[in-house]
């Protein structure tokens, strides 16, 4: 193969997702084991057999590649597969990138229509309702937000609280129980006398966090611990932002394109099967287009 380069340099402003994740999961006793009407904390369930794995997409779309670069060549670039369940163990964090991706695009684009900042609510029910059917205290806390002058946002469950408990050799862990609150990014709201007169007749708590500098370090970190149930949306929208109300320019990854003539790759192996799997990393490379095939068609009709 000729010379491969990674397709990205490697600039960390913050913690990956997966190291994120991690880093939750190392601190806490039980974070496996919390419960609550199904849902658990995310990436506890063994991943498929194809989770994580590493394989190539490629173009071979010669023509369209004339006059460019890649003259006369084709376009490989690896891409780690992905179930993006929020209960698999490999894929958890990639499920993380791509619900604050969406959102943080959401929130942004009402923001760019509207000139209003997203700010961050907590909603909590009291103790003696806390064993109700979570689907019913959501319905509750809709019309909270409704009372209150929501205009609008996402909302996302979270089913546990930690406490940070100091251990003998020193070291302080995080110990996740049940009690059910959720969290809002969204907008309109709060006025101070309304919350107040809210706690008197529901007993809800709602703490406003504020505003927020980045929409997707909000949800990303939420969402880190949210409760995930499977068959329930973890994070849904409501208001001026629900699908109904908002709708969002279409989107397409340009990332799963070729970048010389633009048509979506497709699944590629190299004949070369002593080359085996990619290695674990980003990569791209423009490539002999007799070294590799697509697999879906049969040799002879290329
Ligand atoms: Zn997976
Ligand atoms: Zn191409």
């Amino acid at each position: 193969m000729s010379q491969m380069y990674p397709a990205f340099s490697q600039s960390k402003k913050s913690k990956s997702n997966y190291e994120l994740l991690e880093q939750l999961k190392q601190n806490s006793l039980n974070w496996y084991e919390v419960e609550h009407q199904g849902y658990r904390l995310p990436s506890t369930s063994n991943p498929h057999e194809w989770c994580g794995k590493w394989i190539w997409k490629g173009c071979l779309n010669v023509s369209g590649h004339a006059g460019t670069e890649a003259n006369g060549k084709g376009f490989v670039r690896s891409f780690k597969r992905t179930c993006f369940r929020s209960i698999c163990e490999e894929c958890a964090s990639s499920w993380i990138s791509r619900e604050s991706n969406k959102s943080a695009s959401r929130l942004d684009h009402y923001e760019k229509i509207t000139d209003e900042k997203s700010k961050h609510i907590i909603l909590s029910p009291p103790v003696w309702v806390r064993d109700k059917p979570v689907s019913e205290l959501k319905k509750e806390a809709y019309q909270i937000l409704k009372n209150l002058n929501a205009k609008g946002g996402c909302m996302i469950t979270h089913p546990f609280r930690e406490r940070k408990q100091k251990l003998l050799d020193g070291t302080t862990k995080s110990y996740w129980y049940p009690s059910i609150h959720f969290h809002v990014v969204g907008y309109g709201w709060l006025n101070y006398s309304l919350v107040v007169e809210n706690f008197r007749k529901s007993g809800w708590i709602v703490k406003d966090k504020g505003e927020r500098e980045s929409n997707y370090g909000t949800i990303r970190y939420i969402l880190s611990h949210a409760g995930v149930k499977k068959g329930f949306h973890s994070l849904t929208w409501f208001g001026d932002l629900s699908y109904s109300k908002l709708s969002m320019p279409k989107y397409e990854s340009e990332f799963l394109n070729c970048p010389y003539c633009s048509e979506k790759m497709k699944l590629i192996v190299n004949r070369d099967v002593s080359l085996g799997e990619p290695p674990p990393q980003q990569m791209e490379c423009i490539i002999d287009v007799l070294e590799w095939f697509i697999p879906e068609y049969p040799q002879f009709l290329r």
